[in-house]
Order: C-alpha cells, then sequence, then structure tokens
C-alpha cells in the first residue's frame, strides 16, 4: 500500500458514507448544445504568438512547408486570426457520441475536504477513448480525409491519443500507422489492443522503420523511447511518403488547442446553469491541449471583461518544463525534423524517468500555453507524483470515477487550493478538468499501491542536460 498509509486510513474512516446534501451533482446539456463554434484564443491574445522556424532555413515557415505533414485546412486555422471557426456538422455529428459531457460538482470531495470550497469538474472520460483527445482527433481526421488523405502516420505516449486518433480514423475510412512509446507499450497492451480494434497498426518506437529509430538504437539498443522520438519517427514517415500520407499530433500546436475548446464552452454554460462562475481553473498538462480546452474560453472573459479569475496548469515535477524550463526556440521532436516553436523547454533531448505519468512525459509546452504563461495570464505549479497518486485515489473514494494519472495532478493541486481556501476562510469557486478515467492505467496504480513509485528531484545536471545543448537563444 501507499507509504503514507496512516494518511489515508483516516481519509477512508472518514468516507464509510455517501453524503447525501440537496445539491445538484450532475449538469448535463442537451445534444443541441454542443457548441457550433471553435474558440482560438489568438484573436484575443496582448500578445501574438512568435511564429515557428523552419528547421533547415530558420526563417518563419509558411503554409507550403508544412503542406507535406498536415491538409491545408488544419494550417489555416494554425495561423488564423479569427475568434470563432465553426465546426464542420459531421464532426459535431461525431462528437454526438459521447458530447457534451457532463459536469459533476464534487460534492463528496469537499466534504472529505471540509473546506469552504466549492468544487467543479468536467468528465471528458466518457469519450470512446476514454479522454478528451478524441474532441481534436475527430476533426483532424475529418479535414484529411476531405483533403483526400488515405493514411496518417502518428505518435502516442501512453497510447491514449493513438486510440483516439484510430477511433476518428475508422470514423471516416482513413488507415492509421502508430508509433508508440517503447515503455508504454510493453507496460499497457491494452492500448495496443484498442487501437488495434478500431483498425490501426501499432510499432513499438525507436523502432527499425525509420532512420531516427535507427539511429537512437544504434546508440542505446535499449531505449526506452520518448514521446520526443516517436514523433520524429512519425513526421519522418509522413515526410518520406510524397504526400501520400501526412501526420497528426494530439497536442501542442494551436489548431489541437482550439478544437479542444468545446470543454470550457461547455462549461461556460453548466456553470451558469449551476449559478456559478471559477474563480480558479485547473488541469493538468502535457503539451497543453486539455489546459487549454477548459481555460481559453474562460480566459476570453478574463482578457476582454477583466473577469478575475486564476488558470493553473499542472505538470508533473520530474518533468517540470513551465517551471523550471526556459523559453526559446526548440525542436518538437528529438531528432529535429519539426519545425522551431518558442516555447517553454527542458530542451528536445530531455528524457523524462520512465516511470512516470505517460501523457505528460513531453518536453515542452504548447506555443499558445507559452505566450499566455510569459504574459502572466497564466500560471503553472509542478508536483510530485506520490501527492498525485493519493488524491487520485481519495478522488476515487469520493467522488467514484477513477482518473488517469495524468489527472491526478489536477486533482492534487485541487486539494491544495481547496485547503487553502479553508486554512483563509474563503469560499473559493474551483473548476478542473477530468480529463481522462484510468481504467486502462491499472498498471501504474499497481506500481503506487506496491510503493515502487517515489519522488525524483531533479538534480541541476539532470535539468540543464537538455538545454545546454540547444542552440537557439532564449527570447526575452
Ligand atoms: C494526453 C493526455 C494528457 C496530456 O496532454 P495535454 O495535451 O496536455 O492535454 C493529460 N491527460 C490525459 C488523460 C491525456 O490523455
Amino acid at each position: 500500500m501507499p507509504t503514507d498509509e496512516s494518511d489515508l486510513k483516516i481519509i477512508f474512516q472518514k468516507q464509510t458514507y455517501w453524503v447525501i446534501m440537496n445539491e445538484p451533482r450532475k449538469i448535463i446539456l442537451e445534444e443541441n448544445e454542443i457548441p457550433r463554434s471553435w474558440y482560438n484564443i489568438q484573436a484575443d491574445m496582448p500578445n501574438k504568438p512568435l511564429p515557428a522556424l523552419h528547421p533547415g532555413t530558420k526563417q518563419p515557415i509558411g503554409p507550403e512547408d508544412l503542406s507535406v505533414l498536415f491538409p491545408m485546412e488544419l494550417i489555416k486555422q494554425e495561423v488564423s486570426q479569427e475568434p470563432w471557426i465553426e465546426i464542420p456538422e459531421e464532426v459535431r455529428e461525431v462528437y454526438k457520441i459521447w458530447r457534451p459531457t457532463p459536469l459533476f460538482r464534487a460534492l463528496n470531495l469537499e466534504k472529505a475536504l471540509d473546506t469552504p470550497a466549492k468544487i467543479y469538474y468536467k468528465y471528458e472520460g466518457v469519450s470512446p477513448a476514454g479522454s478528451h483527445k478524441p474532441n481534436t482527433a475527430v476533426p483532424q481526421a475529418y479535414y484529411n480525409m476531405k483533403e483526400g488523405v488515405k493514411k496518417i502516420a502518428t505518435e502516442t505516449g501512453a497510447g491514449q491519443w493513438g486510440s483516439a486518433l484510430a477511433f476518428a480514423c475508422e470514423k471516416f475510412g482513413i488507415e492509421l500507422e502508430v508509433y508508440m512509446v517503447k515503455v508504454s507499450y510493453e507496460q499497457k497492451p491494452f492500448r495496443k489492443l484498442l487501437m488495434n480494434t478500431w483498425g490501426a497498426e501499432v510499432f513499438s518506437s525507436p523502432s527499425d522503420r525509420t532512420e531516427s529509430g535507427r539511429n537512437i538504437l544504434a546508440e542505446n539498443p535499449n531505449s526506452p523511447g520518448s514521446l520526443g522520438i516517436a514523433i520524429s519517427e512519425a513526421v519522418e514517415r509522413a515526410a518520406i511518403s510524397g504526400g501520400t500520407k501526412k501526420y497528426s499530433l494530439g497536442s501542442v500546436l494551436n489548431h489541437v488547442l482550439m478544437h479542444q475548446t468545446v470543454i470550457g464552452l461547455e462549461a461556460i454554460k453548466q456553470m451558469e446553469k449551476a449559478g456559478a462562475f471559477p474563480d480558479i481553473v485547473i488541469a493538468p498538462l502535457g503539451g497543453g491541449s486539455n489546459f487549454a480546452g477548459l481555460s481559453f474560453p474562460f480566459l476570453q472573459q478574463k482578457i476582454k471583461n477583466g473577469k478575475k479569475i486564476r488558470c493553473i496548469a499542472v505538470e508533473p515535477a520530474s518533468c517540470p518544463k513551465l517551471t523550471k524550463g526556459e523559453f526559446r526556440y526548440d525542436f518538437g521532436d528529438t531528432a529535429g525534423l519539426t519545425p522551431l516553436l518558442p516555447m517553454y523547454t527542458l530542451g528536445h533531448s530531455f528524457v523524462p524517468e520512465s516511470i512516470h505519468a505517460g501523457g505528460l512525459r513531453y518536453h515542452g509546452a504548447s506555443v499558445l500555453v507559452s505566450q499566455l504563461l510569459k504574459d502572466g495570464l497564466v500560471e503553472a505549479s509542478a508536483i510530485h507524483q506520490l501527492e498525485c497518486f493519493k488524491a487520485g485515489v481519495l478522488f476515487t473514494n469520493t467522488e467514484g470515477i477513477l482518473p488517469a494519472p495524468e489527472a491526478t495532478h489536477g486533482i492534487a493541486q485541487v486539494i491544495r487550493e481547496a485547503n487553502k481556501a479553508k486554512e483563509e476562510g474563503k469560499e473559493k469557486t474551483i473548476l478542473f478538468n477530468l480529463c481522462g478515467h484510468g481504467y486502462l492505467d491499472m498498471s501504474a496504480y499497481q506500481d503506487y499501491y506496491d510503493g515502487k513509485l517515489v519522488d525524483h528531484e531533479l538534480t541541476h545536471e539532470e535539468l540543464h542536460s537538455g538545454l545546454k545543448v540547444l542552440e537557439t537563444p532564449t527570447i526575452d
């Protein structure tokens, strides 16, 4: 059992009954309330994001450079300054399978914490793949289909993105090849089987199918892989296909973050129905898409209407790009094949400990979230994994849903804020994104119960090894 067993026992004792309260627990919307447009925060940002640079020429990248990898519509969305972009009817039709998603009031968690704070959460785990990722996988597959693409190559870390895109490609008749980070490929066979069931081919990365993969294997045959390596492999496969195959990314890029805003747009309506507005919005951050998805529509109200609201992105202490990285141009992948992006990064050669929460093991943060952090419009927090799993177990015991290991980072921050509200005697309203369930991640919980997880404090050396080799200057 967990190392701090005594703490948990106290919690369990308090929670042997289901608290009955005269408050609604669940706020739901009708199908016709699925948003009709995505919100594009670029239109309202006080400082526009700096341009992506070509990896070879180091000049701002143009649409033509990206057209090997992405369909034109997504390239347009990437740089669009329009505040609203219409969601195609076909995409809304697929969204209807699981959207609108429910918003819950975490009454039992509030009770267990004995806090005056009101805690709400948006639950994205009701999607077919079990996370928020299908919100962008579906439009991405759709636009590829519209432009005649027959095949897509992508990477996946813990398997969440691969399964979301496998589901979406199946809907629009596109073949999919997935490069899955080796540690997850071995530790999480069920995600691979889910992708196979939706018709995708899955390869363990680094693989011998690409030059990037073969180079890594030559250096270290036992490489556990990383998201950065898997991206190199998928990008390479798409690039050498001569346009017959495209590439797709599940986070980081502007259009991906924009597709996720259906989460926050629905949440605003649901909070209105509950007669509440959040003081604090919290979500875990890997590349930044689920954080953006929930927070950007609220940030619009902060930027345009001066609403007071704190938006906090929570990252693992083992991969702390927002809190300990540097704001500079860096590659999105390990081999340096992608455009250079202006972002908070630990350096593209940074490989986090294998044991840590799969989906958050990425060296950089999205350009949009990075710029907003630099401008002080959002905040960041880094939390060690034992605190996160403890929060996840408490959440499961109070609210009933077992969160994805990534999602527990958000919950740990919620608990910190709820405890602070109690200390200060303030009735704060907190909203967080329960971005996925953890029912296919039970091996991570097993490691936690077996005491195999430790909090790894990054040394100065580890933190700077990836940054030292970056040739690009920091950006003021
Ligand atoms: C992929 C994933 C994340 C991290 O990715 P973001 O781009 O930051 O959203 C977090 N939680 C879950 C459940 C995921 O699948």
